[in-house]
């Protein structure tokens, strides 16, 4: 589980969210999106490690719901050509799936964007305490 910080693109709050789905939390690890929402406006983002290395052009990195998924399928489906590696091949393949689905289901007019996340490192809880 990886847990993430990010900025909402609609009302600017900052957001700290866990990914716990293995697939998703794959998907972050290799530079794909994750699909977030906003505690505050639902508002969709699509959370990348980094925007540079996901596989969308800076000018489509934001848009219609649809539009955004498409491309995000394209790249899984560019991905997964591009490895020779069997398993990653499948979960490339799965996350196409994935994307597509999601094309058909989710309110398709409402604007979305790839949002950079920074990763969240969870507080050591065993700090020595002072005994008086
Ligand atoms: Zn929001």
């Amino acid at each position: 589980m990886v847990i993430v910080l990010f900025k909402c693109p609609k009302c600017h709050i900052d957001i700290i969210s866990p990914i716990q789905a293995i697939d998703e939390t794959y998907a972050f690890a290799n530079y794909l999106p994750v699909l977030m929402h906003c505690a505050a406006c639902e508002t969709p983002s699509l959370l990348v490690r980094c925007p540079n290395s996901c596989g969308i052009p800076p000018e489509w990195r934001c848009g219609k719901f649809l539009d955004m998924c498409l491309r995000v399928a394209t790249v899984c489906r560019r991905r997964a050509s591009e490895t020779r590696n069997w398993d990653l091949q499948d979960f490339f393949l799965r996350m196409e799936r994935t994307w597509l689905a999601r094309a058909r289901v989710y309110d398709l007019s409402q604007e979305t964007a790839l949002v950079a996340a920074r990763n969240v490192r969870l507080r050591n809880t065993s700090e020595p305490r002072q005994i008086a």
